[in-house]
């Protein structure tokens, strides 16, 4: 009932058919980094909370071989990148740097060619991948660090360390994307280990692996196929009334809220900016207190709390939409299941469900059978970060 998430050596075997019949050449490197899905820390990034991801199965390769003409070729097998899917550029100098340009999916590329830490040389690659493209489980974020992790091979000039990686990719999204992402999806890409979740501080980019290695328990990605249209006021206004709440708390974020602090102030707001604020500062709180429940293993009051962690952001951040309250109230139906909640972004795209290995077809099942629309699933445990593979 799951989708087959094909195996990291079957993307490479492709990417390397299509580079020998594209240019001519075997392939010298293979890298792959993967997508994430965030546990718990919903919307506490751009507040200096805390985000809890886990890396996944699904991943981005690339493919290829450095060479001496400087010139970077590179071609996506993916169908959902828009055209042409092939391109060829110079490796940027001083004088000529990279610009963001068309086709979009190669600004991924580009961004982190121009921001390597070191001397870049030519190369001809291919991309191929298993993580779906804009679906919320970032594969934007998977093919920054893949390139990056391919040039590091290429010129055999690691980085000083993987936060710094992490940071470079950041910025590539920033400037050759437009894309004004937290340091999430950069950071449990390049650092996500198997069998760990990554517990981020967002406010100082501190990290550390937490495990959630238990092979009877599974994490279950569902797809809801649906995106809701935004207007695009929706998340700069709750950016707003989080910034203005910290204002009025006297505080330089929401991270050094309590509750107390904010119900003193409550007549001060409007409800929906009170609504805004609750939801963050209880969700740092959560994000924390369920370190400490997975480092126990209490999978019941961690499954709990992601739970809570749903209704706060449909009920408080009102991010959730109908088709994503069916699929966490139907999930938590079922025996077996700790906790089920939205994830990503809100207003559409997929849930996590924790859930025991063996009760997992039986949660297919239901959302199947009972869904009003689509679902897509993933059956995950917590996967390696970016890697070098050996071809
Ligand atoms: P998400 O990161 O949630 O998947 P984004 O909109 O941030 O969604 O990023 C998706 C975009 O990233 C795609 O539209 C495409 O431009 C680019 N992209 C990601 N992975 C690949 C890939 N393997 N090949 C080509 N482009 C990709
Ligand atoms: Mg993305």
């Amino acid at each position: 009932m799951a989708a087959v998430i094909p195996k990291v050596s079957e993307l490479v075997q492709k990417a390397s058919e299509a580079l020998l019949a594209e240019y001519g050449c075997e392939a010298e490197t293979a890298v792959c980094a993967p997508g994430r899905v965030n546990i718990i820390g919903g919307h506490t990034d751009y507040n200096e909370g805390f985000v809890f991801p886990m890396a996944l199965p699904l991943v981005t390769v690339v493919v290829g071989k450095k060479t001496s003409d400087g010139i970077c070729c590179i071609k996506t097998l993916m169908p959902s990148a828009d055209e042409p899917r092939m391109v060829e550029f110079q490796v940027p100098t001083a004088e000529n740097p990279l610009k963001p340009s068309k086709p979009y999916w190669a600004n991924y590329v580009k961004g982190v060619i121009q921001n390597f830490h070191g001397p870049v040389s030519g190369f001809v690659a291919v991309v191929n991948s298993s993580v779906p493209l804009g679906g919320g489980l970032s594969s934007s974020a998977a093919l920054e660090v893949a390139t990056y992790t391919f040039l590091e091979a290429i010129t055999q000039d690691p980085a000083e360390s993987l936060k710094a990686k992490a940071l470079a990719c950041q910025k590539a999204e920033h400037t050759f994307a437009n894309m004004p992402c937290g340091i999430m999806d950069q950071f449990i890409s390049t650092m996500g280990k198997a069998g760990n979740l990554l517990f981020i501080d967002c406010r100082t980019l501190e990290s550390k692996c937490v495990a959630l290695d238990d092979p009877d328990i599974v994490i279950l990605i569902t797809n809801s196929n649906v995106r809701h249209t935004l207007r695009g006021s929706e998340y700069p206004l709750r950016r707003i009334h989080c910034q203005k709440a910290a204002v009025m708390l006297g505080m330089k974020s929401l991270r050094d809220a309590a509750i107390e602090d904010l119900e003193k102030y409550k007549d001060c707001m409007s409800d929906t900016m009170y609504r805004h604020a609750r939801h963050v500062i209880t969700e740092i709180k959560r994000t924390q207190d369920c370190e400490v429940a997975l480092v126990n293993k209490d999978y019941q009051n961690f499954g709990r709390m992601i739970t809570e962690c749903h209704y706060s952001l449909k009920n408080d951040f009102e991010v959730s939409c109908p088709e994503l309250d069916e699929l966490v109230a139907l999930a938590v139906e079922v025996p077996g299941v700790f906790g089920s909640r939205l994830t990503g972004g809100g207003f559409g795209g997929c849930t996590i469900t924790v859930v025991k290995q063996d009760s997992v077809d039986a949660v297919m099942s239901h959302i199947k059978e009972k869904y009003r629309g689509t679902p897509t699933f993933y059956v995950c445990q917590p996967s390696e970060g970016a890697r070098i593979l050996q071809l």
